[in-house]
Order: C-alpha cells, then sequence, then structure tokens
C-alpha cells in the first residue's frame, strides 16, 4: 500500500473546499479527496446560496442586524433541540469564513435582498433576508480545471447565466417587466461572454468554481477518483484515511486531522428507508448521485454518534420520468394553485419553506389517509403566467410523457379532474379556496401571511400576491412527492464541529461538516442557503481548530 502524510485531509469536494482553503491559509499542508470524477458534489448543483448572518456582503450592502437578533432567531427556530454551543458558531464564526473566501478566491457575492428568513415572523427573524449569493463566475478562468466542475443537473439550451434573485424575476417573466429585463441581461451576458471567450456560470456552479480556483492558487492537493475507504485510528485518535485513489488502496497519515465533508446518504435507499421512511424513494432527490452515506457509516463503525438521522432538507418534487425529480419552488407559492391530499382535501399553507413542507407532508401521510403523493392543482390562467417545474415557460404543455407517467393528469372541468385521479373532495376544495382567494385571505391555512410565503408570489395580485381562484379551464393536477435537496443527519458534531461518541467524549483529529454531519439547526431550515451556510462556517471552524488558532 502507498503511504504519505498530509497535515489534513478533507474528504468530499463541495463545501469542503473552504475547509481545504480555510486550513491553508493557516499553513497547514492538505489533501482533498473526492469520490466522483468531478468536484462539487450537491453544492455544485444548488443555488449557491448561503445564509451566513452579520456577515460583511450583507453590511456592506446595507442589511442592518445584530448578533442578539440572530441568536434570539436561532434559538426560536432550533426550539432547545441543538445547544447553542454547536448553533452558535455559525453566529461566531460564519462571518471570518466569509471573509476568507472573499480574500482567497475570485468570488464576488451579492445580497439577496427581500428573500426572507424561513420564519420571519419568530423573534429575531428578518424578513428582509440574511442569504447571500455569488455574481456570475467565469468558468473559462478555471482553464484545464474547468473539465473537473460537477455539470448542472439541467443544461440550459441558450447561454444565460440566472442568479437565485434573478429567478424569483425571471418566473414572473409574463407578469412584470423586470422578469424581462433579468432575462434579457441573463441572454446578454450569457451570449455576450461567449463572443469574448467567456463562460458566466451561477449560482453552486459559480460557487465551486471561485472555490476550486482558490484551492488551485493556494496549491491545495486534489485527488478526483478517491472515495474514503476508512479511517486510521489509533489510541483512540484519527491519525489518517485509507483512500481508494484510482482503484489502488493508498494510506495518507494526518498531523492534525480528517474532515469528512462528503455530504448525505440522500442517494442510498437502504439507509433512507431505516432511518427515515419507508415511503421515500431516491429517485426524489435532487442531490449529488454520489451521496451515499457510507462516510457516516465509516465514522460510526470508529464509535461516532449520529444525529438527526430522520431528517433531510425535504423539498416538494414532482417525479417526473428522467434522472431527475422536477422542483416545486415559486409554484407552491404564486396564486392559482393549491396542494391536495389523496382526498382532495387542502392540509397545509402551500407557500411555507420546502423543508417545512416536507415535513408536514411525511407526518399526515398514513395508509387510511395518503399523502404521498400529495397533488398539485392549478387551471391554465396559472399554466399561462408562470415557469413550471424548473422546466416549462409560462403556457408550455405540460410533456406527453408525464401525462404517460401517470404523473400529471389534466380535464375541461374540476369535478372531472377529481373523478380521472380520483381525488373526490376537490370540487368542494376548489370551491372553498376560490372563496378565500376572492376574499384575499386564506382563512384557512394562512397562506401568503409570512414575508417568505410572499417572496415567490405575484407583486400583480392584490392584496394577496399567494391567493387567486382556480376557474379557468382546463385544469391539471401533478403528482408532489417528499423529495429532497440532500439528507442532513449525520455524524453528531460539537460546535468546534468536532466528532462526538454517544457519551458525549470527542473523536480526536476528526471533525464533521456539511451534509456528512447532522444539523447543526436541529430540524430546521433557518433560511435560504441555511445548508451551504453551514458547510462553509463549520469547515472554516473545523479547519482553524485542526490548525489549533481555534478553540
Ligand atoms: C438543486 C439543489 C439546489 C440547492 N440549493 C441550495 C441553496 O441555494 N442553498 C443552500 O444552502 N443549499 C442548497 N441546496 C442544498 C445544498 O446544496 C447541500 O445541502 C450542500 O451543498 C451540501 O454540501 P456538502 O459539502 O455537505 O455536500 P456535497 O456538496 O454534496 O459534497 C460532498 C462531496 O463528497 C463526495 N463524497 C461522497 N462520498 C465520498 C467518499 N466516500 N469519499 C470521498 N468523497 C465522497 C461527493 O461526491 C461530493 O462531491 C441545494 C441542493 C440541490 C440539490
Amino acid at each position: 500500500m502507498d503511504e504519505m502524510t498530509f497535515d489534513l485531509v478533507v474528504v468530499g469536494s463541495g463545501t469542503g473546499l473552504l475547509a481545504a482553503l480555510t486550513a491553508a491559509e493557516e499553513g497547514l499542508s492538505v489533501l482533498v479527496v473526492e469520490k466522483s470524477e468531478h468536484v462539487g458534489g450537491s453544492t455544485a448543483l444548488s443555488g449557491g446560496g448561503f445564509w451566513i448572518p452579520g456577515n460583511s456582503v450583507l453590511r456592506e450592502a446595507g442589511a442592518v442586524d445584530s448578533e442578539e437578533r440572530i441568536r434570539a432567531y436561532l434559538r426560536a427556530v432550533t426550539k432547545g433541540e441543538v445547544d447553542e454551543e454547536r448553533w452558535g458558531s455559525h453566529v461566531t464564526y460564519g462571518p471570518a469564513a466569509v471573509d476568507l473566501m472573499r480574500r482567497r478566491t475570485p468570488l464576488r457575492f451579492s445580497f439577496m435582498r427581500e428573500y426572507a428568513d424561513y420564519f420571519p415572523e419568530l423573534p429575531g427573524g428578518s424578513p428582509g433576508g440574511r442569504a447571500v449569493e455569488p455574481a456570475p463566475f467565469n468558468a473559462k478562468a478555471l482553464g484545464a480545471d474547468r473539465a473537473l466542475l460537477k455539470p448542472p443537473a439541467l443544461k440550459a439550451p441558450f447561454p444565460m447565466p440566472i442568479t437565485s434573485s434573478g429567478y424569483k424575476w425571471l418566473n414572473l417573466a409574463a407578469r412584470d417587466l423586470r422578469g424581462v429585463r433579468q432575462g434579457a441581461r441573463g441572454l446578454g451576458m450569457g451570449v455576450g461572454g461567449m463572443l469574448v471567450g467567456r463562460e458566466y456560470v451561477t449560482l453552486g456552479q459559480a460557487l465551486v468554481a471561485g472555490l476550486l480556483a482558490g484551492v488551485r492558487r493556494m496549491g491545495i492537493s486534489l485527488w478526483t477518483r478517491s472515495p474514503l475507504k476508512d479511517l486510521l485510528v489509533e489510541r483512540g485518535r484519527v491519525v489518517g484515511v485509507v483512500v481508494s485513489r484510482d482503484g489502488v488502496d493508498t494510506v495518507v497519515r494526518v498531523e492534525r486531522g480528517v474532515i469528512l465533508a462528503a455530504g448525505g446518504f440522500e442517494r442510498n435507499a437502504e439507509m433512507k428507508h431505516r432511518y427515515q421512511s419507508e415511503h421515500l424513494d431516491t429517485a426524489w432527490t435532487l442531490g449529488n448521485e454520489h451521496n451515499t452515506g457510507e462516510v457516516i457509516e465509516i465514522a460510526q463503525a470508529h464509535g461516532a454518534d449520529l444525529a438527526f438521522m430522520n431528517e433531510s432538507w425535504w423539498f416538494p418534487a414532482l417525479p417526473i420520468p428522467g434522472p431527475m425529480p422536477g422542483s416545486l419552488l415559486a409554484e407552491r407559492s404564486l396564486p392559482g394553485s393549491i396542494m391536495v391530499n389523496g382526498a382532495g382535501r387542502r392540509f397545509m399553507n402551500e407557500a411555507v419553506n420546502y423543508m417545512t413542507a416536507g415535513q408536514v407532508i411525511l407526518g399526515l401521510h398514513k395508509e387510511d389517509d395518503p399523502h404521498i403523493p400529495a397533488w398539485l392543482v392549478f387551471d391554465q390562467r396559472f399554466r399561462n403566467r408562470y415557469l413550471f417545474g424548473g422546466a416549462l415557460m409560462p403556457r408550455q404543455a405540460l410533456p406527453k410523457a408525464w401525462y404517460d407517467a401517470g404523473v400529471a393528469v389534466k380535464a375541461d372541468t374540476v369535478p372531472a379532474l377529481a373523478a380521472a385521479v380520483g381525488l373526490p373532495e376537490l370540487p368542494a376544495t376548489v370551491e372553498r379556496f376560490n372563496l378565500l382567494a376572492r376574499q384575499g385571505h386564506d382563512d384557512d391555512f394562512g397562506r401568503g401571511e409570512s414575508a417568505y410565503d410572499r417572496y415567490y408570489g405575484d407583486p400583480k395580485v392584490t392584496p394577496n400576491p399567494c391567493l387567486g381562484v382556480i376557474d379557468s379551464g382546463p385544469f391539471y393536477a401533478v403528482k408532489v412527492v417528499p423529495g429532497d435537496l440532500g439528507t442532513c443527519g449525520g455524524i453528531r458534531a460539537d460546535g468546534f464541529a468536532r466528532a462526538l461518541r454517544a457519551d458525549g467524549s470527542v473523536i480526536e483529529g476528526l471533525y464533521a461538516t456539511g451534509n456528512a454531519a447532522g444539523n447543526a439547526f436541529g430540524r430546521v431550515y433557518p433560511g435560504p442557503g441555511a445548508t451551504v451556510g453551514q458547510g462553509l462556517s463549520y469547515g472554516y471552524v473545523a479547519a482553524k481548530h485542526a490548525a489549533g488558532t481555534l478553540g
């Protein structure tokens, strides 16, 4: 077996890249090992936004905040399920992680103005938002490394870089000039860039491209196609890793530690069924196909305790044929749609954040009262106005494949739709919902009352941008399942991201960050970018701790 030594090994090349940058800035020799042939994992597939309150980008954009408010908010959302010692590090050190990224990578960032916290009405919550996203990044600047960047799940047919903030408006392009301008700006940048030899990428593609550029600048070693196989443990301390490098088992010893940043187990059906629910299907996840959870199990085999294994970053999805499910985000907030259960009854405020929506669907599902699948019901007016499922332009017909797969059903009247799908209560539900929509107030579930709901609403619809009647045929129903953006249960870690045993003792030399760790926020997604955000902040904390400059 080959053998070599580094100060620190980072396992996984998503948010783990920031841990590597941090350690390198501390003067440590660092090796990143990545299982797949690409760099970036789910982080590269993501929106790339991060929720790290109080950071310098937010301050420079004039977003007023205070540590007291941020802590009050996290105290309220975590409901005592996680110690402040654990989540408090995100508040204390997250802003420094952002500064390091600004210092050590070519990335630029902007404030996602008005993208509210997911519970903005709780104490300390922010309706104006605390999330930041990367500016478009020229991927050609990576040179030969461009080929390493994990490709996005859906490739646009023409170059049109759109940011998350831009998506909100693009979604409304058929309704609002700001959407048209957004599309034109994206197209101009994409095509214009191409003409001068640039390739602008956005979202998680931009974030990972920029982090990778930083990793190269700092001379950090990076091995792709090199999955972790085991940890080397001596006298209770992790002193190295065994990785399979191009099929050859290689021992890498470490002087300071190992950071496990290998993502979750969203692609492992057995683990999802064991820890979460037998009703779940791994085809419903939007996460990286290599996130199969073996790293969590390796840590467990060496004594690590696990936390929140029954939780994911749930995300209601369309189980359409193909490699990825369709995503449902603004579709649940925009006027003219409702979500119903197997009886055809509304059961929630459809516009709540996606993690809560998934928890509600899973929590209510029973054999004799099915909520999996739920159904999103809308009319032709809704279809004419907005994008749909992450793929369809306004007015574009739903693909035949969706009907053939039984994912979509269409009918001329609501009773006919109810009969075709088998949703007996649907006609009464739509009648009731239309009454609520006309009065502009959802007395049943409060849709549109939160600033979060309204972020993805239609500002042209008043008084409630999330409510609109469903009365313009034909009518549609599409299946909704509890998909996810990845799992968020994993290795139990403390405020320094150190892996813990069940008795609370620390496994020296072992750290867990991102989705390989138990969610620092418990069962909650506090705001847009909270998952990439904690991957970055705890990566920073772990690397600094391993370097001996923190804690
Ligand atoms: C479509 C989509 C949109 C999203 N949008 C957002 C957003 O805007 N903001 C946000 O905060 N979150 C978002 N998320 C969630 C977020 O992307 C993830 O939760 C986060 O990126 C996870 O980061 P990570 O570093 O833990 O894992 P990853 O980024 O998945 O990185 C883990 C890496 O480890 C590698 N790996 C796995 N096993 C091994 C092994 N045995 N050895 C070595 N390497 C291994 C994987 O191949 C992968 O490259 C989104 C997710 C998706 C899918």
